[in-house]
């Protein structure tokens, strides 16, 4: 089939991988889906209509997959911070003052300089102001508080990073295990 899968649209190559339990997982190409499908270990839970056909057969056209196994995420090594990940899980507002204008900056909750972590747990999005205010000490030392505790985002907020347009089809599966905004979990 990879003759076939040469000449498709990027967008259509794209595959949302969900897991047993139907948490979104990732996004993984057309070829990759076809394959776990074939093999057993993944279902079509969605699919375009289109036919996928190779030299010999035709075959669904995944656009939706479940594992038929579950897999463990584990939490902890899950990704890399990235500045961008990390400005989307705290929805692009300065943690402590909530300010979504200006300037947008990193900030160690514990300051490296006292053995703060760069994690998801000890990284949050500041706003320069606020990161100035606080230097190098802790939150409480300068009266300064966190909207939420900043934790690990869910594998849903990279699928969305990473798919600028997110097919319609797919929202259903993203919806429900949305990231929390500061309002939420503040609520
Ligand atoms: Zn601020």
């Amino acid at each position: 089939m990879g003759r076939t899968v040469r000449y498709i649209p990027a967008k259509v190559q794209q595959v949302l991988v969900l897991n047993a339990s139907y948490e979104p997982l990732n996004v993984c190409s057309l070829r990759r889906a076809h394959v776990l499908v074939f093999k057993g270990k993944a279902e079509v839970v969605e699919e375009l209509d289109r036919p996928l056909r190779s030299a010999t057969d035709t075959f669904q056209w995944p656009h939706v997959i479940r594992l038929v196994h579950y897999v463990r995420v584990p939490r902890m090594v899950q990704r890399k911070i990235s500045r961008r990940a990390l400005f989307a899980r705290d929805n692009w507002r300065c943690v402590y003052c909530g300010t979504a204008t200006g300037r947008l900056t990193l900030d160690h909750v514990i300051p490296r300089s006292k053995g703060g972590d760069s994690t998801w747990e000890n990284v949050v999005t500041s706003c320069a102001p606020c990161n100035l205010r606080k230097g190098n000490r802790l939150p409480h030392e300068v009266h300064m508080e966190l909207s939420a505790s900043p934790r690990p985002p869910a594998p849903v907020l990279f699928i969305r990073l990473a798919t600028p347009k997110i097919p319609q089809r797919w929202e259903q599966y993203l919806a429900p295990y949305a990231t929390p905004t500061r309002a939420a979990a503040a609520a």
